[in-house]
């Protein structure tokens, strides 16, 4: 038998069980807290969709996949960019892509180069196998279905060497415009710290949630620039280590950033009340909350491999 409780303890639990309840009543059931009601998506995709058509980088790929009308160039296009982006960085995917579609521009010009021209253009990239099963793809597009590419995410998975969920992902929404969603490890950071998701985003469960999210928040009007977006918004404003909070488009959408607001709220009343100046405390202490709190829903922890095409963008 252990000790009695003290009355020292059970003032502290009976205090910690009050908590623990006013916590249940203002939050909303788990489910809830971490999925997107229909009218936070209506209003999430309008907002996300604005801040791109102003805010997005002019990328080579991009123009491509907007201006050309030949679908399956239109895929092939956006298949090379999410290909070379895969563990590289954009500012040095541009020059090989450029060089790349020059050298190739067609499924059948990929097709019929050699293994020794293409690593040779991949030189410098990294991960030649990439540029091999790019290559393998190519050929098997253009011998096995008469140079055309297969038109939905599922086929593009299950056909194409090296094309994983979030690379067919990206190709049927931009390309053909397929209602589909892409999760990759800035789009996983974004859902994370949207919804207040802090488990492991490797793991099957939560990668599943993930998925689902993705899917249930793409817009079907225009699925390929709102997965694009989605990925601009993790790049540019909501990165790992210094989101950019008051730029943000989701910002009164975001639960960790709500969570980080209602914590510093809290901490400036408990220094007031100890007599403390809570004016030269608050950025100590702003720095503290959004150095563990807000960070600790960044974990882009599903691994980089062929399933999750984890892209670095
Ligand atoms: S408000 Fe901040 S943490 Fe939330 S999505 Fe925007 S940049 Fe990311």
């Amino acid at each position: 038998m252990g000790r009695p409780a003290s009355k020292k303890t059970k003032k502290k639990t009976v205090k910690k069980e009050e908590k623990s309840k006013a916590c249940e009543d203002i939050l909303p059931p788990s489910s809830l807290y971490h999925s997107f009601t229909t009218q936070e998506t209506v209003e999430l995709r309008k907002c996300l969709l604005t801040w791109y058509d102003k805010c997005k980088r002019n990328l080579p790929w991009r123009s491509l996949a907007n201006t050309e009308l030949d679908l399956d160039r239109r895929a092939y296009a956006v298949w090379v960019s999410e290909i070379m982006l895969q563990q590289t960085q954009v500012a040095t995917v541009i020059d090989y892509y450029n060089r790349w579609m020059k050298t190739w521009p067609t499924l059948d010009d990929l097709a019929s180069a050699s293994l020794e021209e293409v690593n040779e253009k991949w030189s410098g990239l990294g991960y030649y196998s990439r540029g091999r099963r790019l290559q393998e793809g190519a050929k098997k597009v253009v011998t096995e279905f008469g140079g055309r590419m297969p038109r939905i995410a599922e086929e593009l998975q299950k056909l194409l060497p090296g094309v994983g969920r979030y690379t067919a992902g990206a190709i049927a929404s931009i390309s053909y415009g397929q209602a589909t969603g892409v999760v990759d490890g800035n789009v996983i950071r974004v859902l994370c710290r949207l919804r207040c998701i802090g488990a492991n985003s490797g793991s099957p469960a939560v990668a599943d949630k993930l998925w689902d999210l993705a899917n249930h928040l793409v817009d079907p009007e225009r699925p390929g620039d709102f997965n694009q977006a989605m990925m601009e918004l993790g790049a540019t404003v909501c990165t790992p280590k210094k989101p950019r909070c008051t730029e943000c488009p989701l910002q009164s959408q975001c639960r960790a950033y709500e969570k980080v607001e209602a914590d510093l709220t809290s901490a400036a009343a408990n220094l007031t009340n100890r007599n403390l100046d809570p004016k030269s405390a608050a950025g100590d202490i702003e720095e503290c909350a959004f150095k563990l709190k807000l960070i600790q829903f960044c974990c882009p922890r599903v691994p980089s491999d062929k399933n999750t095409g984890t892209a670095f963008k």
